[in-house]
């Protein structure tokens, strides 16, 4: 039992489960890190960081073989031979799919925080204030004030490039430097401000140190070298992983223990005690049940993983999972509308080049419905785009030796390309549920997703189509194409809900701090608690989320409030 015993237990090692390992170990807590997933040591286990395409046995391209047996995982833009090694194989962990839902994982130490594209915007007032004041979801219990001091917390950190624009609408954050647009879309920006007067395209802000600070450089980490290789891993650390900061930063205090290959079954609940008190693991490799206790415990396993392992933890006290006193687990589950896409070319500027492989795009934050509701549908969407030059990065399609070293040398036509993140709405019946009859490898049930789109979510698409198409003919775009992918939810990894924070237990899981109504001792801070999605990449909020409710969950414990 002693050493089973910890101050505080921490479920999955990714982009969130990282911050609350190390705000907890700072804090003086004996801290377990349970991870599903292998070791994977920052530097030592990115194996293809530095390879070049022609070391590699399909030149990173994906093998006809690898599409069947991983139709899933082949969607994703980032699942390519470099990086294969840290995406989920469809077949060593089905699922359900009551509705298409493509389910993008990454299971091993540092979760999905390998392969993330890095985007970081804060929300706004305006995307805390959105259900109560349209009516959806249900009240968030906070709002950007309370998360405010947690965003700058986190920034300084993680280390986030971006320009201070002072736009309500994108709050300014604790930025290094930022990227630069290139000269096309700076003339794009230029003319579409021009047009519509209040529509602001500026540059991507994300996770890359293009100037580090102390903080950074203690860590272990460097400048971003601009090879747009990251999801390889970084031999210079310059995008934020946890395996490259958070996790090594809480090792350095002494107080973590990290156990790799652990999948956590579910969460204990003390009959007599009235009060979750650990967690049941099955050991990945030997398979073997052993149990873990604390008596603080962070749920960080990604937002689906979550709600499965809550609705897993049944007892007589919560038959239908752990904290579920009013049925509302695994339900309201939304995700990002990622389906509307341009491309277009633009004419001109063909003396002009621009140099390295910038990680960010430029972006527009949601001008749709933003103060007050003006179309006929909900909420709006964020829009981003990148211009570039053929010729460059797309060997793909060239001739090999000497032709190939002739045609890269020759600069192609600016073209330009344009995209959509949509918040979608929660509702009751876009949920998750497990199947009564079928585990996997691990005894645990399989989860059975039924998440779709709606009729808002088509009138989103079709005008984020029309005000995209608008926006490149106003910018001197030509042979502007529009684009509905048709993708399935999931594809967009931004699924979140589930375990909604709420002001009200009849109808929310957590409270203002993340914290179960009905299972103080528990707080789940990943994509499962989010009462809505905003049109912001998620994972900055996560990261201040958590970090904000282990300063709230060590105060009540040292008050004898958690026990
Ligand atoms: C290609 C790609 C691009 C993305 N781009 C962006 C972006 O630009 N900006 C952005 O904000 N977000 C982006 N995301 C999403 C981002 O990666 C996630 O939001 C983020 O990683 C979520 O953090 P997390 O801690 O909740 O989950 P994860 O980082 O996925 O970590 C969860 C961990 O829990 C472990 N786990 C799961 N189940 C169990 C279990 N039962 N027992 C023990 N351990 C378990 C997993 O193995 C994993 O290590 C992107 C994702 C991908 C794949």
């Amino acid at each position: 039992m002693k050493s089973n015993q910890f101050d505080a237990i921490v479920v999955g090692s990714g982009i969130s489960g990282g911050w609350a390992a190390k705000e907890l170990c700072e804090k003086g807590l004996k801290t377990l890190v349970l991870e599903r997933g292998r070791q994977v040591e920052h530097l030592k286990d990115y194996p293809t960081m530095t390879s070049p395409a022609w070391e590699m046995p399909h030149r990173n391209q994906r093998t006809l073989a690898d599409r069947q047996a991983n139709p899933i995982a082949n969607r994703c833009y980032a699942y390519q031979e470099d990086t294969a090694h840290f995406f989920v194989k469809d077949s060593e962990h089905p699922y359900i799919q009551s509705k298409p839902f493509d389910w993008i994982r990454g299971y091993q130490v540092g979760g999905k925080s390998l392969i993330w594209a890095r985007q970081t915007q804060r929300w706004s007032r305006y995307d805390f204030e959105g259900p109560a004041r349209d009516g959806f979801a249900v009240d968030w219990p906070i709002r950007y004030e309370d998360i405010a001091p947690w965003y700058s917390h986190v920034e300084r950190f993680v280390g986030i490039s971006g320009s201070y624009e002072g736009l309500d609408t994108l709050p300014d954050g604790e930025f290094l430097p930022a990227w630069e647009m290139n000269c096309v879309e700076k003339e794009i920006q230029k003319r579409i401000l021009d047009a519509y007067g209040d529509r602001r395209f500026i540059i991507g802000r994300c996770a890359h140190l293009t100037e580090p600070q102390a903080q950074h450089l203690a860590q272990g980490r460097g400048k971003c070298m601009a090879r747009n290789q990251c999801y390889r891993g970084c031999p210079f650390g310059g995008y934020f992983s946890s395996n490259s900061s958070t996790l090594p930063t809480a090792a350095l205090t002494g107080n973590l223990t990290l156990r790799p290959d652990s999948v956590v079954h579910s969460l204990i609940w003390d009959e007599e005690k009235g009060k979750a008190t650990g967690v049941r693991v099955v050991d990945r490799l030997t398979k073997e049940a052993k149990e873990y206790f604390a008596p603080l415990i962070f749920l960080n396993a990604a937002c689906l993983n979550t709600n499965l392992i809550l609705l897993n933890s049944t007892s007589r006290r919560f038959p239908e999972g752990m904290g579920n006193e009013h049925g509302i687990l695994g339900k309201y589950i939304a995700f990002h509308n990622y389906r509307g896409s341009l491309s277009a070319g633009f004419e001109g500027f063909e003396d002009k080049t621009y140099f390295g492989r910038r990680p960010t795009a430029v972006m527009l934050p949601n001008f749709r419905n933003v103060k007050r509701q003006e179309t006929d549908f909900l909420r709006g969407y964020m829009s981003f785009y990148t211009a570039g030059r053929a010729g460059w990065g797309s060997q793909r399609d060239m001739p090999l030796g000497a032709d190939f070293k002739e045609a890269n040398s020759e600069l192609g036509p600016w073209s330009v390309y344009m995209m959509m993140q949509g918040e979608t709405i929660p509702k009751e019946s876009n949920r998750v549920s497990l199947s009564p009859d079928r585990k996997d490898e691990w005894g645990v049930p399989l989860l059975d997703i039924q998440v779709g789109y709606d009729d808002n979510d088509e009138k989103l698409l079709q005008d984020f189509l029309q005000q995209g198409e608008e926006m490149l003919t106003k910018a001197g775009c030509t042979r502007i194409r529009k684009s509905d992918s048709g993708q399935a939810p999931g594809l967009d990894i931004h699924e979140m809900g589930g375990v909604r924070m709420g002001r009200d237990p009849q109808t929310s899981l957590l409270n203002g701090y993340n914290q179960m109504h009905y299972a103080p001792n528990v707080f789940v801070t990943d994509g499962a608690a989010m009462t809505s999605t905003g049109t912001q990449n998620p994972s900055i909020t996560y990261m201040a989320l958590t970090a904000r409710a282990v300063d709230y969950a060590v105060k009540e414990l040292k008050k004898g409030n958690i026990s």
